[in-house]
């Protein structure tokens, strides 16, 4: 029986990403569309994300000025879509600090945040280095760290150190530390609740942006090739997505990057009124379609 509901939930998208950012060494290849999303997760009484997005404003928005963001939605709008609102999420599962997914913690004042140790760690130690040092940033928001330290002098964060299993019933927390940044993890729900569930989904932050790390660009000859971004190492990053697609049951459809538009080819989606995409993976019992 399937337990939980999950959406792919669109925030914002940059029109024209270089594909050399998705894929490592994906030179002279153009640029695609880059959606910025997050997941929510509903059932067992609950409501739970994977990510919160980034708050266009301060900060965030000069990043977002950046990289060309464009459509930025509140969490009102784009969680109203599943007719819940910011104040029911009671769970965050934060899978790295980057700005797209960790900047927006002060929209859901009712959840209790998770993010690997590691990852908060060494981005206040990288915040301390010298200027010279300042490409290891790419992508941090300094006073999203501070917020998150915040967070726990507020009793509303979780630090975990490495694997945690069943942290929600059939949720658990995977850490990938040293691939796409210091202490990213990825979530996998386990939707029927058994221990080795062949309903297996894996949320992959950004430890995959687009088919091609899992696939390769050639069909008929399947390989792995890292993202183009990473502070922690290229092998690990290999290995991981070897890990992710064995936990998905070896079904690399079910491992699921937020930055990938081409999930509308796989499941089932619609677009918003404000433009954004809604994209859904699973419905437990009675819960209606968003999308059909
Ligand atoms: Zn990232």
């Amino acid at each position: 029986m399937t337990s939980y509901s999950i959406w792919v939930m669109e925030y914002a998208h940059v029109p024209e990403q270089a594909t050399s950012l998705f894929i490592y060494g994906a030179h002279n290849q153009g640029h695609r569309k880059m959606p910025y999303g997050y997941i929510v997760i509903k059932g067992q009484g609950r409501i739970a994300m994977v990510d919160v997005g980034y708050n266009h404003r301060a900060y965030g928005a000069v990043l977002a000025e950046t990289y060309g963001v464009r459509n930025w939605q509140p969490p009102r709008t784009i969680l109203g879509e599943c007719g819940v609102s910011p104040e029911d999420v009671s769970t965050v599962f934060i899978t790295h600090a980057h700005f797209d997914h960790m900047g927006n913690t002060e929209d859901f004042p009712n959840a209790t945040f998770y993010i690997q140790e590691r990852e908060l760690s060494k981005w206040v130690w990288s915040m301390s280095l010298e200027r010279r040092f300042r490409w290891l940033m790419l992508g941090i928001d300094p006073a999203d760290i501070l917020r998150t330290v915040d967070l726990a002098r507020q009793g509303r964060l979780v630090s975990v150190d490495g694997d945690r299993e069943g942290v929600l019933p059939g949720i658990d927390l995977r850490a990938a530390f040293d691939t796409h940044t210091w202490g990213s993890m990825y979530v996998t729900v386990r939707n029927d609740l058994t221990p080795n569930s062949a309903d297996t989904w894996v949320f992959a932050g950004d430890l995959v942006y687009a088919h091609e790390n899992l696939r390769g660009m050639d069909p008929n000859d399947p390989q792995y090739v890292p993202v183009g971004l990473a502070t922690g190492s290229q092998f690990t990053l290999i290995m991981t997505a070897e890990e992710m697609v064995k936990r998905a049951g070896g079904d690399h459809t079910r491992v699921i990057p937020v930055h990938e538009e081409r999930l509308k080819d796989l499941f089932p989606s619609r677009i918003t009124k404000a433009g954004l995409r809604i994209t859904e993976l699973a419905l437990a019992h009675g819960e209606p379609s968003l999308v059909r």
